[in-house]
Order: C-alpha cells, then sequence, then structure tokens
C-alpha cells in the first residue's frame, strides 16, 4: 500500500508547514529505540528520537533551547499530540 502521513504542524492554518512523518527504520544508532523523521516539503528533515534518557528532537529548537531546559519542541509535542509518541514528564 502506497500511503503517506502529513502533519501540519503551525499556530494556525496560513502559519506552519507540513511535514512528512515517517517512522525510522532499521538500522539505528545503536543508543536510538525508535523515532521518526519529519521532512518539510522544502526538504528540511528533523528526526524525533527516543534513546534511553527520552525523546529528543535534531532541531535548532530543541539542541540548543528547550533539551537543557527538559522542554519538547513542537516536533516532539506534535507526535505526541496526535499519539505516535508519548513523552514522559
Ligand atoms: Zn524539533
Amino acid at each position: 500500500m502506497i500511503s503517506q502521513l502529513y502533519l501540519f504542524i503551525g499556530r494556525t492554518l496560513t502559519d506552519g508547514d507540513y511535514y512528512r512523518v515517517e517512522r525510522l527504520k532499521p538500522p539505528l544508532d545503536s543508543e536510538v529505540r525508535h523515532g521518526f523523521t519529519l521532512t518539510k516539503r522544502t526538504g528540511e528533515q528533523h528526526t524525533v528520537a527516543q534513546n534511553i534518557y527520552g525523546w529528543g528532537c535534531s532541531c535548532g529548537d530543541f539542541t540548543f533551547r528547550r533539551d537543557k531546559r527538559g522542554d519538547v519542541c513542537k516536533h516532539i509535542a506534535s507526535l505526541e499530540a496526535v499519539g505516535l509518541i508519548e513523552v514522559q514528564t
């Protein structure tokens, strides 16, 4: 079956972007349990993945700001909001 999942992430329908959501396929990095790639139409891609420490994202917002505060970025929050991942707090 050929079908793809798109997730719109934004404040409103005119202020945001569509992301293609794909589950990470093996082989995964040794520390990664599972995760997803989110790809914008521009080709920009972020990886949301779970390791032994919890969920992380490769985006700048998470890497440089939210990770240190124990906060999640919009990519993690959106995947959780639609039930694709569960983030323990
Ligand atoms: Zn992110």
